[in-house]
């Protein structure tokens, strides 16, 4: 396995490869829910590359940039063990160099959910995924579903901007308790790692509620803010269930929607989804 920090050394390599190119991108302190990315990316390809970047550009002035968990070398060797062929790690002076003189922004899907209280987040997303994918020049890139809405905004850059990628959504992968592993979880006491594990109960509530026959997404969301309420010290962000990848209000569950939760713990930010059809069904894929 390579370690490759230099961006044209990376790009040469990623340009004359006659090889298919899965791209893992995250922004490192890698755990089970990325080594599943990199698996799936290493089945599906003949060249597997991870890359590791805190990317300044997706984190808001009161955010956790500084504080957000990093640890190169054990990551390193996690994508090792797996298999990866070249962990890319550039460095901000090499990312952005100077302020962009280009603004990418989307204005779709973003209106809700984490778009709605982290502004200006996505747009720093697609942005260092649009520099990403010249680098890396991928066939395949591989996003996890717990950030479906990130999954929904990468569908719209590929298909707004025409690069010839497909892109694959990954079920989320979680920890016995049913808690969504993220990096984030290490900010989580031990009290609020248990009480965390009821935002993925509360999701599954609501989801039973449309198994038995309830088509109100307002009903649910109440309902589902109740149970967390109830039974947890987080502060809600938002609880909220919409079309799916559109991410649109609906006035009644008789489509694919997601049902997507945030809850504020005292150091962490936690969020979870389950993207389900009018039967309550698990729909587990991005398509
Ligand atoms: P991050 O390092 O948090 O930016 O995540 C990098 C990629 O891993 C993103 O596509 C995430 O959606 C994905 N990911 C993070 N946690 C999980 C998880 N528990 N299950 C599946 N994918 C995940």
């Amino acid at each position: 396995m390579k370690v490759i920090r230099s961006i044209s050394e990376l790009q040469q390599l990623t340009k004359t490869t006659q090889k298919k190119i899965g791209f893992v991108p995250t922004m490192g302190f890698l755990h089970k829910g990325h080594m599943t990315l990199m698996e799936r990316a290493k089945q599906e390809n003949e060249l597997v590359i991870v890359s590791i970047f805190v990317n300044p550009l997706q984190f808001g002035p009161t955010e956790d940039y500084e504080t957000y968990p990093r640890n190169e070398v054990k990551d390193v060797e996690l994508a090792k063990e797996i298999g990866v062929d070249i962990v890319f790690i550039p460095q901000v002076q090499d990312m952005y160099p100077n302020k962009m003189k280009i603004k990418l922004s989307i204005n779709e899907r973003i209106d809700q959910l984490c778009g709605k209280s982290r502004p200006g987040h996505f747009d720093g997303v697609l942005t260092v995924l649009a520099k990403l994918f010249h680098i890396v020049n991928p066939t395949k890139v591989y996003f996890g579903l717990k950030d479906a809405q990130q999954v929904a905004v990468v569908d719209a850059l590929i298909q707004d901007l025409n690069f010839p990628i497909e892109l694959v959504g990954v079920p989320t992968v979680r920890e016995e308790s049913g808690l969504a592993i993220s990096s984030r979880n290490v900010h989580l006491s031990p009290q609020e790692k248990k009480e965390a594990t009821e935002l993925y109960k509360a999701l599954n509530y609501g989801r039973k509620l449309v198994v038995d026959g309830e088509t109100n997404p307002v009903m649910i969301e109440k309902e589902v803010k109740n149970y967390l309420k109830n039974n947890t010290s987080s502060k809600i962000d938002y609880i909220d269930i919409l079309s799916y990848p559109d991410l649109k209000k609906v006035d009644q569950i008789n489509q694919r929607v997601i049902l997507a939760g945030a809850l504020y713990f005292e150091k962490a930010r936690i969020i979870d989804n389950l993207i389900f059809n009018e039967q309550g069904n698990l729909e587990n894929k991005f398509s």
